[in-house]
């Protein structure tokens, strides 16, 4: 590596950090607590692992909980009750239903049935609306979680080519709204994108969200680029991201790692975004 370009490291865990420190003084001082909600549905282990973390640093910055463990088999019509509970429920400000959900029940209804205002994972058709609008209210984590990471790293967008690899409604399509309302130029790529690497080679700042253990290889990518990495999955027996993080990694001016990158800063998107609607629905700001 030469002495001008070193690399360096988008890490998400300081940061995060940071940002629960700074959450956990704001809700010390704060005269409501905001109060969270993680409905679970079935016994899925991946899904139990995330829960785990999202409430372990609830819990940490001082935001109240409940998690709602629900059987596999329930109804639609059962679920969609919880979720009109909470709706009404006074000390809890935001909603998070875990996903994916069981198979037998219509993961959009079930969206569409929580309050938007409680809305703390972005993800009902009126946030995605405000969000595309370039007005976001409450905004997708593992967007905001990316946007926070950028910004606090002084990272250019206004101008910028930015493509995303990936474009499902979760984080995809989310980012790529983010970045357009940031000024970015925005090229979004899928599965279904004809000759990928010609669109990641022109990229300034390259953003993956595929599950795609070594999608991005160094061939793939410009010198200089900045690499987020929002991929998670378990390959060889370790958690690694969508880009071949050792041999790109002298090619990029930036990167985030996984673990330890975007991950983290997810977590810490949802208990603001809990803090934020709280103080929306009592009229605190
Ligand atoms: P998804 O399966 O809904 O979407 C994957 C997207 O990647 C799709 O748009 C698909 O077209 C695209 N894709 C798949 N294979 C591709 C290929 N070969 N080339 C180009 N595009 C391809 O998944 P998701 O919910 O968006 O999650 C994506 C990844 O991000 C997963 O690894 C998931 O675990 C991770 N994730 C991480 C966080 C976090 O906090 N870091 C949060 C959510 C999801």
């Amino acid at each position: 590596m030469s002495e001008e370009h070193l690399t360096k490291i988008l890490s998400g865990t300081g940061l995060a950090a940071q940002i629960r420190r700074e959450l956990k003084e704001a809700i010390e001082e704060s005269k409501v607590q905001p109060g969270l909600a993680v409905v679970l549905v079935g016994q899925d282990p991946a899904s139990r692992i995330y829960v785990k973390f999202k409430t372990q640093a609830s819990e940490e910055v001082g935001i109240y909980l409940e998690t709602v463990e629900l059987p596999e088999d329930i109804s639609q019509k059962k679920l969609l009750k919880v979720i009109a509970r909470l709706n009404k429920s006074k000390d809890i400000h935001g909603i998070l239903v875990q996903l994916p959900l069981p198979r037998h029940l219509d993961t959009y209804e079930v969206i569409e049935a929580i309050d938007p205002a409680k809305d703390v994972d972005g993800f009902h058709s009126e946030n995605v609306g405000w969000l595309s609008i370039g007005e976001p209210r409450l905004m997708p984590a593992t967007t905001k979680g990316i946007m926070t990471l950028l910004e606090a790293n002084d990272i250019e967008l206004a101008g910028k080519h930015v493509v995303m690899v990936g474009a499902s409604n979760i984080v995809g399509k989310p980012t790529a709204m983010a970045l357009l309302n940031k000024n970015a130029t925005v090229t979004i790529c899928h599965k279904l994108t004809e000759d990928l690497k010609a669109h990641t080679k022109h990229a300034d700042i390259l953003i993956t969200a595929t599950g795609v253990p070594k999608l991005i290889t160094p061939d793939m990518v410009k010198e200089g680029v900045v690499i987020v990495d929002a991929g998670i999955t378990r390959y060889e027996g370790k958690v690694v991201g969508d880009v071949d993080f050792e041999a790109v990694m002298d090619k990029a001016s930036y990167i985030t790692p996984v673990p330890g990158g975007v991950g983290p800063m997810t977590v810490v998107s949802l208990l603001q975004n809990t803090l934020e609607a709280m103080r929306a629905i009592e009229g605190l700001d």
